[in-house]
């Protein structure tokens, strides 16, 4: 985050985004459950240029084994940014800004799981970005808590989440690139709308309490848009396998 070079306007005379966007309106969302054979659970989301995949493994036993909690299953998450997924190739492998993700989204997760039902286990999330346009950590635990619900791993409730941010003095809801770079604040928030639970609230920059309370309220309406996704994506995963029978599945078993 820097500040605007004079000749970069976030937000027009009119209140519109560089994207076409009003202030209080998201990136169109679309997430389908369950894409990936191998994993227990999974899924695929794309969020304006985003694009992101979650698989989940477990709970299984896990290793190393002082790694382990007698009265609890951990969530151990990795996300990763493919080297293409930016427009500078990112170097591959873990570094400060993903090791810090990973971490935010394991807490995040632990906060739904019932892992008090899995002692000694580890229950593992995968996050790969394919494509990067900022707002990506809040993509990437969209999709994982869809992927952990696609898994049958049992849990509290779906986390929907979302970045708002302050772009041209003006709260901005869903920040694309431009106003990631080039605004002043960014507050990713993942919030279970059912209780209305905080799970995930990070802060770059500066809002004043009146900004912050506009952007939570932005934040809360979003987050019951991206719920009601996630539920019709797993909606939609389960009504094809309660349909049809899968093909692929059984020429797997054949082999
Ligand atoms: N980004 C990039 N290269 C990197 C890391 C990030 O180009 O090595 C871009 C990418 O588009 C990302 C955005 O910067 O989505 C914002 O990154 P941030 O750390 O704020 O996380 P995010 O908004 O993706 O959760």
């Amino acid at each position: 985050m820097s500040g605007t070079p004079s000749d970069i306007k976030l937000i027009d005379e009119n209140g519109i985004r560089i994207d076409g966007r009003k202030v209080d309106e998201m990136r169109p969302l679309k997430i389908e459950a369950g894409v990936l054979k191998r994993a227990d659970g999974s899924a695929y989301l794309e969020w304006g240029k985003n694009k992101v995949i979650a698989a989940v493994y477990g709970p299984r036993e896990c290793h190393p084994r002082h790694m382990q909690n007698p009265a609890k299953a951990i969530v151990q998450c990795k996300y990763n940014m493919m080297s293409f997924s930016v427009s500078d190739r990112k170097r591959p492998g873990p570094d400060r800004r993903s090791i810090e993700i990973s971490k935010i989204i394991s807490e995040a997760l632990e906060n739904v799981v019932f892992t008090e039902n899995f002692p000694r286990t580890s229950i593992d999330v995968y996050i790969e970005v394919l494509q990067a346009n900022a707002g990506t950590r809040v993509a990437g635990l969209t999709a994982a808590s869809v992927a952990l619900a696609d898994a049958g791993i049992p849990m509290k409730d779906l986390v929907p989440a979302v970045a708002v941010g302050k772009a041209d003095g003006q709260i901005v809801l869903d920040l694309n690139k431009e106003e990631d770079n080039y605004g002043s604040a960014d507050l990713p928030i993942a919030m279970i709308p059912r209780t209305g639970e905080v799970v995930l609230m990070q802060m770059d920059g500066h809002m004043t309490m009146e900004e912050v309370d506009i952007a939570l309220g932005y934040a809360t309406k979003a987050c019951r848009e991206i719920y009601e996704v996630q539920k019709d994506a797993l909606r939609r995963r389960y009504a094809v396998q309660a349909g049809a029978v899968d093909e692929d599945d059984s020429s797997d078993e054949e082999a």
